[in-house]
């Protein structure tokens, strides 16, 4: 498989008046196209502060990231954001929100409004376009931001705890929905998470951090058959040994 996103020796200090706050220490890693990536470590090891990186928001103090070969040096359009917060514009309908990135962009590499309106119906949206976020369920808005996130057409996705305020009900279900249109529109996924169980229901690598600053502490793979959703694999005997060897990493 083709190396998609290679984080090369990266660190990162954040600088304030008073303090230096070392982060990220030394990270390398490579992702290759198409795979779904979970981030998982203690709060405030610089998870969000790696896809951050990778967004090209903040920039490392040493090392370099590269996507397709080429040095991320700005907030680029290679790279989708998806946050716990689905962020939508309430006083916009369903496909005012979607269309707003081509709009902003000019609808440079961004895709067709056609193709707009067959995720949306494709995702069981259809007949929701002039409704108003509130309107909508927790598993529909998260959906309808994960179309918006889409119609940029980004290589990569960034999901930064985008399940964390969902009740446990609805958030298995937007798992397996998020899963399911990031498998079928072939894109790259890292996932942030503290969920144990997320992250081993939707990832093909679970990449675990130490405490700050994060260095790379192990990475466990993760080896289902393709076939099986998110909640096929909550139920496959395979499951319970990689929740006790995730925990036993974490601990
Ligand atoms: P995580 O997402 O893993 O919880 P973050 O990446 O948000 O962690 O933060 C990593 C560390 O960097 C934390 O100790 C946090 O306090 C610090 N940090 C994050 N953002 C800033 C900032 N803008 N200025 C100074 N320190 C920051
Ligand atoms: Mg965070």
């Amino acid at each position: 498989m083709k190396t998609l996103l290679e984080l090369k020796n990266i660190s990162l200090t954040y600088q304030t008046l008073k303090f230096e706050t070392k982060a990220i220490d030394n990270v390398s890693l490579k992702i290759n196209n198409g795979e779904f990536i979970s981030i998982v470590g203690p709060s405030g090891c610089g998870k969000t502060t790696i896809l951050s990186m990778i967004a090209g928001i903040l920039k490392p103090t040493s090392g370099e990231i590269l996507i397709d070969g080429e040095v991320v040096s700005k907030v680029s359009t290679n790279v989708g954001y998806m946050f716990q917060r689905d962020n939508l514009f309430e006083w916009l309908s369903v496909y005012q929100n979607i269309m707003i990135g081509p709009k902003i962009n000019h609808k440079k590499n961004c895709l067709s409004k056609s193709s707009l309106n067959s995720l949306l119906s494709k995702y069981g949206l259809s007949g929701f376009e002039k409704a108003k976020p509130n309107e909508l369920s927790g598993g529909m808005r998260q959906r309808v931001s994960l179309i918006r996130t889409l119609a940029l057409n980004p290589k990569i996705l960034l999901l930064d705890e985008p399940f964390s305020a969902l009740d446990y009900q609805t958030r298995l279900s937007v798992q397996n929905d998020i899963y399911n249109i990031i498998r079928s529109e072939k894109k790259t996924a890292i996932l942030v998470t503290h969920d144990i169980s997320e992250a081993i229901s939707m990832s093909d690598r679970i990449i675990i951090l130490t405490k700050r600053p994060g260095t790379i502490k192990n990475i466990m793979t993760i080896d289902f058959d393709k076939k099986l959703t998110p909640l096929d694999r909550r139920s496959n005997p395979l499951f319970n040994k990689y929740f006790k060897d995730l925990w036993e990493e974490l601990q």
